[in-house]
């Protein structure tokens, strides 16, 4: 628990929020500012900033929830298209620095954007890679 964190405050529940799941790990809650109809966010109890600081246990739980979730919410907004978008850092998009994953529903006319493509970078080269994957 972080004091100055507000989705802490949120989970001690010091700040309601509509949630549409609770365990002893995860809270689930309505988006106060829905990018579309029926956003939500999943938020781990335990407090860390970014996905390089959460705790494998929680990170190897949070996808199956998500799919749990989705899928109710699928029933009940009526859509079968989604994003599910994670901000880390604020260059990132990130405003809460408490982790927390967005399932957001899509429709077909909607007004989420996410990245531009690009050509692909030759200075990006398979030594890069290697790089990368020796280290995982
Ligand atoms: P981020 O930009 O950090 O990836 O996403 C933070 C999200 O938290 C935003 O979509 C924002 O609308 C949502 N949010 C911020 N404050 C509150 C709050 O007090 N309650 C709820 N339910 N959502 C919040
Ligand atoms: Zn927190």
């Amino acid at each position: 628990m972080d004091s100055n964190c507000i989705f802490c405050k949120i989970i001690n529940k010091e700040i309601p929020s509509k949630v549409v799941y609770e365990d002893s790990d995860f809270l689930a809650m309505l988006d106060i500012a829905p990018a579309t109809k029926g956003h939500v966010l999943i938020v781990p109890k335990e407090h860390a900033e970014t996905l390089s600081d959460l705790s494998d246990d929680k990170a190897s739980k949070i996808l199956v929830l998500a799919k749990k979730i989705i899928v109710a919410m699928q029933k009940v907004h009526n859509f079968t298209d989604y994003n599910i978008i994670q901000n880390n850092g604020r260059i990132a998009g990130q405003s809460v620095n408490h982790f927390h994953l967005h399932l957001i529903p899509r429709y077909s006319v909607d007004e989420v954007g996410l990245w531009v493509p690009h050509e692909d970078d030759p200075s990006v080269t398979e030594e890069l890679a290697a790089k990368v994957r020796n280290l995982v």
